[in-house]
């Protein structure tokens, strides 16, 4: 008998799921047996995402109870099961491997982020799913494919949703190890930022910038550099906060990784500790994806909505990430900006200013992070993936009987 338990809500309890209990089977062959009997399933993981992409109108699965695997070999790394980054990242470091970059917190699974395109920044860094070179799949019937870059569905399922079956395992791109150093500093003018994002954004490995759209006190460039070389942000005007970080109005409580000295890349890519609660907890996030070419007129647009955006924002974050070809990607064939919003922890308001922000941003063919709010349309979310239609081929020849939809696919990709 497979055990189980609740279902219970997302992370930061926005989204409490329907699922009637999450199934926890104890080895892949009763993972198997569990698939092969369902009528319709999704995976939970971390649960660190905001909308109803994991739910389900039945039941969940984990992988929590199956034993976990993480196997070093040339320039990869093979993750079997449910594995944070927190957990991946020192085994690595270990082996002197890494990582090309993290998301801004390691307590998210790996199959959770890199089935939504979690990325961190950096104007060479592709998204988290773009450093996957195999999937390994479970399908409706219980037979697992090893999907590599030469098997047709690839496009598909490095970036899938979920929407292909169950990833057992899969196997990431590595390079040797390498030291970062961060600071975050204010006093950089708006200006300077957003007329030519790429000066900012390209002057270290990964560049963030937060604010809250108008009080220059919340506007932070936090800069991370394998050569800790960080003097062109002093030479903008920056100057290190020191101890003493806030996140636009989160105050961090002993909770982000170090400044001012160097570490191991894990150590300092991530934002937030592995051993700390990360952000703020209370809140909501949505974050869209514009071409870096149209950046300063995508966050002029979004700017001009400062007075309808600041009564429900805690922060928003700015980042960059590269091209891929991942078929659902943001960062589908163009750099991108990412234009993220932590919000109050107050769903009708943050669904209440989601659309103007949507409209500001429609004609620059915005794309929606998929794990985090969006009030877009399936309609508008399609027109600018130029490879939706191959995806959802794939999701159909994948799983024919429909086991791996919810709610949130027909919506939005129409499966
Ligand atoms: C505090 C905080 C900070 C964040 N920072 C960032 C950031 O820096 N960058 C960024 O891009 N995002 C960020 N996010 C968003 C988050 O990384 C993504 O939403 C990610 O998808 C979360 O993964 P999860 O496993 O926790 O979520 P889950 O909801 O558990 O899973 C995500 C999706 O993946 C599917 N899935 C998971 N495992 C499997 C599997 N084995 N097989 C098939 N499908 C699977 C699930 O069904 C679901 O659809 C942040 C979120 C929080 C709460």
């Amino acid at each position: 008998m497979t055990q189980t338990r609740a279902a219970g809500a997302t992370w930061s309890g926005n989204h409490r799921y329907h699922a009637i209990e999450v199934l926890l089977p104890g080895d892949l062959d009763e993972l198997a047996e569990v698939v092969a009997s369902a009528r319709t399933l999704r995976v939970q993981a971390t649960r660190h995402t905001f909308n109803d992409i994991a739910d389900s109108d039945a039941a969940l699965v984990s992988l929590e109870r199956l034993p976990t695997r993480v196997e070093i070999g040339g320039d990869r790394v093979r993750v079997e099961g449910l594995v944070t980054f927190a957990e991946l990242a020192p085994v690595l470091e270990a082996q002197g491997r890494a990582l090309h970059n993290l998301g801004s917190l390691p307590h998210i699974s790996v199959t959770g982020a890199t089935a939504t395109g979690t990325h961190g920044s950096g104007l060479r860094n592709g998204n988290l799913s773009s450093a996957l070179r195999a999937v390994e799949i479970m399908d409706a019937d219980g037979r697992t494919h090893r999907v590599d870059p030469s098997h047709e569905w690839f496009g598909a399922a490095a970036l899938s949703l979920g929407a292909l079956g169950i990833v057992t395992a899969v196997e990431l791109q590595t390079e040797p190890t390498y030291t970062v150093t961060q600071e975050a500093f204010t006093g950089v003018g708006w200006d300077d930022i957003a007329a030519d994002p790429a000066r900012v954004f390209g002057g270290a490995r990964s560049v963030s910038v937060f604010t809250t759209w108008g009080d220059p006190a919340h506007d932070l460039v936090w800069a991370k550099s394998d050569d800790g070389d960080l003097s062109w942000v002093a030479a903008l005007g920056g100057q290190p906060v020191g101890d003493d970080i806030h996140l636009g109005r989160i105050r961090t409580v002993d909770n982000t990784t170090p400044r001012g000295s160097s570490g191991p890349w894990h150590t300092r890519l991530p934002h937030f500790r592995a051993d700390a609660l990360p952000s703020d907890g209370d809140e909501i996030q949505s974050e869209y994806f514009v071409p870096l070419a149209s950046a300063p007129e995508a966050l002029a647009a979004v700017r001009a909505l400062a007075p309808v955006i600041d009564p429900h924002l805690l922060v928003t974050e700015l980042r960059t990430v590269a091209a891929d070809e991942l078929w659902l990607s943001p960062a589908f064939q163009r750099d991108v900006m990412a234009i993220h919003f932590t919000w109050r922890n107050d769903t009708d308001g943050v669904l209440s200013v989601l659309p103007a922000i949507e409209q500001a941003l429609a004609r620059f063919d915005a794309r929606p992070h998929w794990g985090k709010a969006f009030t877009l349309s399936g309609e508008q979310i399609r027109s600018t993936l130029a490879r939706v239609d191959d995806f959802v081929s794939v999701a159909r020849e994948a799983d024919p009987r429909g086991v791996f939809r919810n709610d949130y696919l027909r919506r939005t990709l129409g499966l």
